[in-house]
């Protein structure tokens, strides 16, 4: 599909290497089997995890360790032309890099860092990110999950839920309350008193692993926790970094439902004639492809900001909450162009749908963005 509006034409020679890159690895290696994988509801993170960090695609804008360090840009690339894979696949690269290797390495010890991220970037460990719990998901600082000294240990009982990786994982990122408020823990999954069994039922992001994760009388050394940082804006300034890719990755899952749409539109005959022919038809693909362009526009601009090392935590609610959306309004106009065909997993456009449920709850749903855009506009805070 043309890209009319030349968007790519702003990537430098880089990006755009990774691009093609990231492209024709999904084209290879994910396109062929993700119907199979979404509907067996499988993720084969083991088999997938060491080729995507040969990619240099794990932590890939984080500097040392082994990781790509390249700028913010290419990643949010990198994450659009996965997203257009799958959504899991996606989010099984933001979790290893933005959820658990960038704690790490950003508030993590020497001796973390070392121990964790070159195999994480090489994709030979994996790692899950744990902060929502059963019962507390918008409103993670009535946390309930605790971590209690010791004497020199830490000992950690609780449990958190949807985490994704989590039964695939070899490290947790655990953030619990303590006595001195939230702090983060790396916590190998290995450690008596872990468990973390796979939720299964789900209808989106079935290419994906999610789990419950328990901490019976969890004990870890007192080297186990970050000690770079304490309280929520540990977990929040990890979910900025996440969200990032997830604006990017929106515009790949829109993109890959415009081009299902427009090959279907285009071949598909009724009353003597393509579908796309009905003006009906065009006005549908005219919008969704303006959704899609625009949601582009703001993921270029936002990488542009990053970049520069002046992006906003509201400025990143808003690519979230504005290219989410516009993914999923263009999934639903592509199933309704697909007609019956709409709904099998034949083509991508309802697993796309599907997935992006998911995508507009995870990392702050659309209600907790539209809160945080509100309080920008009005300098008034309704979340409670
Ligand atoms: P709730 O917070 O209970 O919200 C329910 C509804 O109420 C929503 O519509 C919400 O917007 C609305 N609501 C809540 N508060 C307000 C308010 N003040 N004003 C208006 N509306 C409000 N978490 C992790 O920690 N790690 C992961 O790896 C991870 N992966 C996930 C993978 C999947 C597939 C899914 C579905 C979730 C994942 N999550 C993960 C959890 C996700 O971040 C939470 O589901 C999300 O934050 C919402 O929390 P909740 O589900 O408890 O919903």
């Amino acid at each position: 599909m043309d890209d009319l509006l030349r968007l790519d034409d702003r990537l430098d020679g880089d990006q755009r290497l990774i691009r093609d890159t990231v492209r024709s690895f999904v084209a290879d290696r994910v396109l062929p089997h993700v119907g199979d994988w979404f509907e067996e509801a499988t993720f084969p993170a083991r088999e997938l995890a060491p080729e995507l960090g040969s990619l240099g695609l794990l932590g890939m804008h984080l500097q040392g360790y082994g990781c790509a360090g390249t700028d913010a840009t290419s990643y949010g690339v990198a994450c659009r032309e996965l997203e257009a894979g799958d959504s899991g696949l996606r989010s099984f690269v933001s979790v290893q890099g933005s959820l658990a290797m960038f704690p790490i390495w950003r508030y993590g010890s020497d001796e973390q860092k070392s121990e964790w991220l070159p195999r994480m970037s090489a994709g030979e460990a994996i790692g899950c990110f744990g902060l929502t719990e059963p019962d507390h998901g918008s409103d993670p600082a009535s946390m309930r999950t605790y971590a209690k000294r010791d004497g020199s240990d830490w000992v950690l009982n609780g449990s958190k839920m949807w985490i994704t990786n989590g039964s695939v994982a070899d490290v947790a990122v655990v953030w619990a309350q303590t006595d001195d408020g939230v702090r983060g823990f790396v916590v190998p999954t290995d450690t008596p008193g872990f468990s973390a069994p796979e939720i299964h039922k789900k209808l989106s992001l079935r290419a994906s692993v999610t789990s419950s994760l328990y901490f019976d009388d969890v004990r870890l050394p007192e080297s186990a926790v970050l000690p770079g940082v304490g309280g929520l804006k540990g977990p929040l300034s990890c979910l900025s970094e996440a969200r990032f890719g997830i604006l990017w990755g929106a515009v790949g899952a829109a993109r890959a439902c415009v081009e299902a749409a427009v090959e279907y539109a285009q071949t598909r005959v009724q009353f003597g004639k393509p579908i796309g022919a009905f003006q009906l038809t065009q006005e549908k693909l005219a919008w969704m492809y303006v959704g899609l362009a625009q949601a582009g526009l703001t993921a270029l601009h936002l990488g542009a900001l990053k970049d520069a090392g002046e992006l906003e935590a509201r400025q990143i609610s808003f690519g979230k909450m504005a290219n989410v959306r516009s993914a999923l309004d263009i999934a639903r106009q592509a199933r309704s162009i697909l007609g019956g065909n709409g709904i099998t997993l034949e083509y991508p456009v309802i697993r796309h749908m599907n997935n992006l449920e998911s995508v507009l709850t995870y990392e702050g749903t659309q209600e907790i963005h539209t809160l945080v855009l509100g309080e920008a506009l009005t300098g008034l805070a309704a979340y409670r």
